[in-house]
C-alpha cells in the first residue's frame, strides 16, 4: 500500500484541484506552475517508474494520449511540453508516476536549471 501524496490524492484522503478524472487516470493542476498551463496527468493505480507498465503499456499509450487531449481542452493548439521525471536524477518529487503537460507560452530550449 502506497502513501504518496498522489495516492492519497486519487483516494480522495488530500485536495486537489482535478480537472479531469476517469477510471484509470486523474489530471490536476501543479501547485507550483511553470507555465501558463501546468497539469499532470496522473495513473490511478500506483506505478512508482515507467517499467512498472510493463505488463500494460496500453495504460501508458493511453496517458500520451490523455495529455494531448488536455493540451487541446486547454487551448494549448500551438504546441506544448511533456515531461517524466524519472528517479532521482532525473529529478522525480513524488514517487508515482506522473507526466507534467506544460504549455500557454513559447517554452525555451532549456529544460534543465541548476
Ligand atoms: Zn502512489
Amino acid at each position: 500500500m502506497s502513501t504518496d501524496v498522489f495516492c492519497k490524492i486519487v483516494k480522495g484522503e488530500l485536495k486537489s484541484e482535478a480537472v479531469y478524472k476517469d477510471d484509470d487516470f486523474w489530471v490536476i493542476k501543479d501547485i507550483n506552475p511553470q507555465a501558463p498551463v501546468h497539469l499532470l496527468i496522473i495513473p490511478v493505480r500506483h506505478f512508482l517508474k515507467i517499467e512498472d507498465f510493463a505488463g500494460d503499456g496500453i495504460l501508458l499509450g493511453k496517458a500520451l494520449l490523455l495529455a494531448d487531449k488536455m493540451a487541446h481542452e486547454h487551448g494549448l493548439d500551438r504546441g506544448y511540453r511533456l515531461i517524466i521525471n524519472e528517479g532521482d536524477h532525473g529529478g522525480k518529487l513524488v514517487p508515482h508516476f506522473h507526466i507534467h503537460l506544460l504549455g500557454g507560452k513559447r517554452l525555451g530550449p532549456k529544460l534543465v536549471k541548476e
